[in-house]
């Protein structure tokens, strides 16, 4: 079941240094629910997610986050506000081993996952404990940056492409994680250009063109929206 909207935006616009990104982004995200940004390349998923986190130079509108608005806000307060944003790139550090990966954030909130509960989630870290970053295969890079940000206690999660360039096999694993944490009440927001992939876990859909939502719906109106999807996305 889902609840009030946890976060909503509203008119946000972005830019980085002189190009304006983003013109007017609304949408909101619901207690519990997983909603999923689609869109194509360049159409402003990541600027959202970014815009979200703080880590933007110049943003505008509001965003609103259980109830305080935090378009003002320095990303390290919005962190310690309990959103966590695991990046698409994934920030491994190639150096360091899954442990110290691991440890790299703060606890910022109390709920911060320990690192048993990880392992529990992803059984394949606690195997490569000693590895370093580099050693590492995709997936086992994106569940080290998915368990990263479950340590710091934040329970609104945003996850930006965690499928890309991963096998089928893996894709479907970081499927079963993501619907794992939404049934222990994580709220997730997923930029996706896997189409088939957020249609396994998604409550609800935004389409972002050009630095705007033009459209949403919830997966229960997946059929009546296919044109759209083939329109926009080429699905
Ligand atoms: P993708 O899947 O390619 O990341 P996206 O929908 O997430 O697509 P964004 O990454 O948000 O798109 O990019 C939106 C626009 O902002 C693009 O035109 C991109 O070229 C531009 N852009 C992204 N990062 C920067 C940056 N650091 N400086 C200037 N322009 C940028």
């Amino acid at each position: 079941a889902t609840g009030n909207p946890v976060l909503t935006v509203e008119n946000l616009e972005a830019w980085y240094g002189e190009s304006h990104i983003l013109h007017g982004i609304n949408f909101n995200v619901k207690s519990g629910e997983v909603v999923t940004l689609l869109g194509r390349n360049g159409a402003g998923k990541t600027t959202t997610l970014k815009s979200i986190m703080g880590i933007i130079g110049k943003r505008t509108g509001s965003i609103k986050f259980e109830g305080n608005e935090i378009i003002k806000t320095s990303s390290d307060k919005i962190a310690k506000q309990g959103i966590a944003f695991c990046p698409e790139e994934r920030g491994i550090f190639s150096s360091l081993d899954v442990r110290e990966n691991l440890m790299l954030p703060p606890t910022i909130r109390p709920g911060g996952l320990s690192l048993d509960q990880i392992f529990e989630l992803f059984p394949n870290l606690k195997e490569r404990l000693n590895s370093q970053g580099t050693k590492l295969s995709g997936g086992e890079q994106q569940m080290l940056a998915i368990g990263r940000i479950l340590r710091t206690g934040a329970r609104f999660l945003m996850l930006d492409e965690p499928t890309e360039g991963l096998a089928p096999v893996i894709i479907q694993q970081i499927g079963h994680t993501i619907a794992r944490l939404k049934s222990e009440g994580f709220t997730i927001l997923l930029v996706e250009q896997n189409f088939r992939f957020a249609a396994t876990v998604a409550d609800r859909y935004y389409i972002v063109e050009h630095g705007k939502i033009i459209d949403g719906f919830a997966n229960s109106e997946l059929s009546a929206n296919m044109d759209k999807l083939h329109t926009y996305l080429g699905v």
